[in-house]
């Protein structure tokens, strides 16, 4: 709805002034004489907007920017809680506190910003050039945003939007692409450009934003502060509330006081279910969005529907159908996505409520290592990633389950407290608190060759870092082949980048590693299981061997979910330079295929080159059991027999024929299942019995590399 000047003159808050709390009354001493459609007296008060810049904070409720526009007009009576548990009371008062600007109108931007989005499909001829440079990867050269990603993020985007609308009070949110600053510098000029011109009234009082981790976000929000100061407009940025633990409950005093090992950090903050402050219900109402709003920077322009808005966001990729790639992944037919959710607010509690009220949560101790199927695991990282979500939500979500209210109750686990799985879920989003903690503490270095690793460059809280990220720094421990320059290896950047292509396009030979690099190119997910067999094998010496930040660049391009903490830090955890305690570990992906794929589901849903190999052999009358030959040549395909690679036309295929690296793995007969699957992150496997789905074998490493352990098992 749009206001007219008529209105405006009738009143500003209009239509919200509909009771007795107007603050637009209350802040000028007029309470109880609101009778504003006769006010005719009254001087026309200017119009006080409001900015509030989103990044990944594109939600309603748990929002506290929006909590606050909704509280600061007293119009927060009445809210719509997402959960039962949403109707705690919030205990960290801190709307009395605060010093608001006081406004009468709310513009939410929602910004796509031009150096992690490419913004070109904004424009609308073909023949004009944007002003910014493409958003592309520093070292490999990746778009920044992949096409899974960005279509993720323009449904949440549109999804706040229609929410906004929805409430019907006259709020909307405005979708604009290019570099933050520049856009919010676009909105406070042309709001003074119109008033000097006689043509508008609306004065900007105030920015809020969301402080978020990475060092290009704090250098927006420095910009949106600097810009907001210059033009004496009070500029505010709020903590960001989408993590398990409040910044404000935080065992630290300073950052650098954050622990380098999970466990330790983990073991300060337990029992973790007790940790979370209460989340804040959606507002009903909200201030409107003003009366002019500025519209989108030349030359871009915005679509006017989610399509359009997708359609413009997937053009330059599209532009470029192959990646790069000369052989690109094709869906495999019949092959369903595990992520096939939507962006946004909406997707998201619809999808806790569904894991809540299937009983999913509750066994995610066991089905998380899967790698098959929708349930297995949450899929609910993208929803955070973006702030469609937060982790307190889910948290509350599942204390409404443990104490018996809300959904869920026919699963026998309803109302009988924590249990393993929902205890499990808790302890992953924990996880990923302690990555964006570690971002917070080592800045920049969360992109550096050598990792976190030297401890003497860590900051404390305050202390500016140079950005020598993009620069190719030598760890004194470790060597990786680079695609541009040599890492003296006896490599040649030519033969890095070509041995990367074929890694990029699941065609290295290795079963588990082609299946999920098959799998994240088409959907843009794959299961933690998957992420970290795919990172031990590019970055370790003893498998590629290659830098692994083109792997994190790759996977930031791909992933549905891509959060720059979790995405850096996990790379560097598993390629050894993170806060593994326990440094040096391999992912053997014969092995983890062996104990994570057993019947080779996966690995067949993803390369249907290979489907048509028959596993089972027939052992007595009516027995069958696994053919171990066959399934290691499942695995590694250069195994298979003549006969079988003529039966799957398979002879002469590169990645068959010339794998990048042969395993040499062997099953054995043995003692059978023996030892814990263990939960720890990273468990080592040192050859002994461990046993596996199938049992009675036991699995001998040949030799692969002397003194290396493999690993087996780990968390996140
Ligand atoms: C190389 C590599 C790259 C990764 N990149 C990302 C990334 O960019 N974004 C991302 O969210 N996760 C990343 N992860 C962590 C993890 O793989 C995903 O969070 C998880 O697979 C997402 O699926 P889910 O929501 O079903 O997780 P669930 O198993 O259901 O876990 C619940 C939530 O806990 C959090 N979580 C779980 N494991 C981890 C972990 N190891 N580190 C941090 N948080 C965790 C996620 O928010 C997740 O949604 C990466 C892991 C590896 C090994």
């Amino acid at each position: 709805m749009k206001l007219t000047s008529l209105m405006l003159r009738r009143c500003v808050t209009w239509p919200l002034c509909n009771d007795s709390c107007c603050s637009f009354c209350l802040k000028r001493g007029l309470w109880g004489s609101h009778m504003h459609d006769t006010f005719p007296a009254m001087e026309d008060p200017s119009p006080r907007v409001l900015l509030y810049i989103l990044r990944r904070d594109a939600r309603l409720s748990d929002n506290p920017i929006f909590h606050a526009a909704s509280a600061t007009l007293n119009l927060n009576t009445s809210t719509k809680p997402v959960h039962t548990s949403d109707t705690h009371i919030r205990n960290d008062s801190f709307l009395p506190d605060q010093d608001f600007p006081s406004f009468t109108h709310l513009l939410p931007v929602y910004i796509f910003p031009s150096n992690q989005v490419e913004v070109s499909g904004f424009l609308p001829d073909p023949a004009m050039e944007s002003p910014y440079p493409k958003a592309k990867s520093r070292i490999a050269g990746f778009w920044r945003t992949g096409n899974h990603r960005a279509k993720f993020m323009a449904e949440g985007a549109w999804d706040l939007k229609e929410k906004l609308r929805g409430l019907g009070c006259g709020s909307d949110l405005q979708i604009r692409v290019g570099k933050t600053g520049e856009v919010v510098e676009n909105i406070l000029q042309w709001y003074t450009e119109e008033k000097n011109a006689g043509r508008s009234i609306v004065d900007v009082a105030g920015i809020w934003m969301t402080a978020d981790e990475g060092q290009e976000e704090k250098d927006d929000e420095a910009d949106v502060q600097r810009i907001a100061s210059e033009r004496e407009v009070a500029f505010k940025a709020w903590a960001d509330e989408k993590y398990y633990i409040d910044n404000r409950d935080l065992p630290l005093k300073d950052i650098a006081d954050l622990p380098n090992i999970y466990t330790t950090y983990r073991k300060s903050l337990e029992p973790l279910r007790s940790r979370p402050r209460p989340s804040i219900p959606a507002p009903i109402q909200l201030p409107p969005s003003p009366p002019q709003v500025p519209p989108q920077q030349h030359p871009f322009e915005i679509p006017t529907s989610r399509e359009g808005l997708v359609k413009a966001l997937l053009k330059p990729l599209e532009d470029d159908p192959s990646h790069g790639l000369p052989c690109p992944p094709q869906w495999p037919p019949e092959t369903k996505s595990s992520h096939p959710f939507l962006g946004g607010e909406t997707a998201a509690h619809e999808r806790l409520r569904h894991l809540i009220s299937d009983g999913a949560l509750s066994t995610y101790k066991e089905t998380r290592n899967g790698m098959i199927g929708i349930d297995y695991s949450t899929k609910l990282s993208g929803f955070l990633a973006q702030g469609h979500i937060t982790a307190r939500q889910m948290h509350w979500a599942m204390t409404d389950f443990e104490e018996g209210r809300g959904p869920g109750a026919q699963i026998p686990d309803y109302g009988k407290g924590e249990n393993n799985g929902t205890a499990g879920v808790r302890f992953e989003l924990l996880w990923r608190d302690y990555m964006h903690l570690c971002a917070r503490k080592f800045g920049n270095r969360m992109f550096h060759l050598d990792g976190i690793q030297d401890s003497s460059k860590t900051r404390k809280s305050g202390d500016v870092e140079p950005d020598d990220s993009h620069h190719e720094q030598r760890s004194p421990h470790k060597r990786w082949k680079g695609v541009h320059q040599s890492g003296d290896l006896g490599d040649t950047p030519e033969r890095t980048r070509e041995v990367f292509c074929r890694f990029r396009s699941g065609r290295t030979g290795i079963g588990l590693i082609d299946a999920a690099n098959r799998e994240v190119f088409l959907t843009g997910y794959t299961s933690n299981r998957a992420r970290q067999n795919v990172a031990s094998f590019l970055s370790n010496s003893s498998h590629l061997g290659i830098d692994w930040r083109v792997g994190a660049e790759w996977y930031e391009y791909l992933l549905i979910d891509y959060d720059m903490a979790s995405n850096w830090g996990n790379w560097q955890y598993v390629a050894g330079v993170g806060n593994d305690p326990r440094q040096g570990r391999v992912f053997n992906p014969v092995k983890q295929a062996l104990d994570y794929d057993p019947q080779g589901e996966y690995i067949k849903a993803w390369v249907p080159e290979l489907r048509q190999l028959p596993l089972m052999k027939s052992v007595a009358m009516n027995k069958q059991e696994i053919d171990e030959q066959k399934l290691m040549g499942l695995y590694q395909a250069w195994r298979l027999g003549d006969w079988d690679k003529d039966r799957l036309g398979l002879r002469g295929v590169e990645w068959v024929e010339s794998p990048l690296i042969k395993i040499q793995f062997s099953v054995s007969r043995g003692r059978g299942r023996g030892g814990s699957e263990g939960r720890g992150r990273g468990r080592a496997w040192r050859g002994r019995n461990r046993g596996n789905e199938r049992g009675k074998t036991r699995l001998e490493v040949e030799k692969q590399i002397a003194n290396v352990q493999i690993a087996d098992g780990t968390g996140g």
